[in-house]
């Protein structure tokens, strides 16, 4: 599956990503995230682009291109990708259609999220990243549940705010999206690749549309079924049977077969002992004729 995630800044395009990640099992190539470790390395290609992210403008496009066509080649790309905040212009998609067509690898569909814009600004304002697993949480809407331990740590989330999440830069974010990152909306559709989702409401519900747009019927994580259910304060139920179990539940032909025969050898024996116990010798020689 080679999707992209169209969406203004707050539109939950890496919530979601991360969500298709596991369970779609394809990496999440978020030009962000790269950009922000390029920053954060103090590599010159972070050097060039933090000045651009801090005002909310955008990375200049032959830094981002080389940055894509870099990660694109990457074997983990070969079962398919999720590209989160990219392309966010029409040069960045024209580029990229160039780039996998040469790489035989079309896109199978574009989704956009669609946000109302003042809920773009309540999300962005309570958007926080676990500065070690970099799991995206919203402490309005989605903050870690209680005792929450980061996978990378095993101590508890720590979470940090993006510095171009201010009010001043979410605002140029916001203006940047409608002038150069909208008319891409219109790109796709002529290609018959758009799909629009409402990702407004939970984000499983959310979660659940973007399957849906996708006519993917995605598996939910491993063991998340049990956690919802623990946070809900249910009672755990049976798990599910392992193999070992499920097998002796219900057997195949030749299993069956060996138990039968098991059980004859048994009955069997059985018998052979219970004829030797003086009770049965009683009884058998009560029957006998003196
Ligand atoms: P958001 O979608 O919430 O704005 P991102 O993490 O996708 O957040 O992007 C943060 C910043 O990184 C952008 O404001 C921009 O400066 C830069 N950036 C990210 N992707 C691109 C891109 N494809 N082209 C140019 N700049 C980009």
């Amino acid at each position: 599956m080679r999707i992209v995630l169209l969406g203004a800044p707050g539109s939950g395009k890496g919530t979601q990503a991360q969500r298709l990640v596991e369970r779609a099992g394809i990496p999440q190539i978020s030009t962000g995230d790269l950009l922000r470790a390029a920053v954060a390395r103090g590599s010159e290609l972070g050097r060039q682009a933090r000045e651009a992210m801090e005002g909310g403008r955008l990375v200049d496009d032959a830094l981002v291109l080389g940055m894509i066509r870099e990660r694109l080649g990457e074997p983990d790309t070969r079962r398919g990708f999720i590209l989160d905040g990219f392309p966010r212009n029409l040069a960045q998609a024209h580029a990229l259609e160039r780039l996998l067509e040469a790489l035989q690898q079309p896109l199978d569909a574009v989704v956009q999220l669609e946000v109302d814009s003042r809920e773009l600004v309540r999300r962005i304002s309570g958007r926080r990243t676990c500065a070690d697993c970099g799991r995206v949480f919203n402490m309005l809407t989605s903050a870690p549940a209680a005792g929450e331990l980061c996978p990378k740590t095993a101590a508890p989330h720590r979470l940090t705010q993006r510095p171009d999440d201010n009010e001043a830069t979410v605002a140029e974010r916001l203006r940047v999206y409608d002038g150069k990152t909208r008319p891409l909306i219109d790109f796709y559709r002529a290609r018959g690749l758009l799909r629009v989702i409402d990702a407004e409401g939970h984000v499983d519900e959310v979660t659940r549309r973007l399957a849906r747009a996708l006519g993917a019927p995605l598996r939910a994580p491993r063991g998340a079924k049990r956690r919802a259910r623990k946070d809900a304060g249910a009672r755990p139920t049976h798990h599910k049977p392992t193999r070992k179990r499920a097998a002796r539940q219900s057997p195949g032909k030749s299993a069956r077969r060996k138990r039968a025969v098991a059980r004859k050898v048994r009955a069997v024996g059985r018998g052979k002992s219970r004829r030797a116990t003086p009770a049965a010798r009683r009884g058998r020689l009560k029957g006998r004729p003196r």
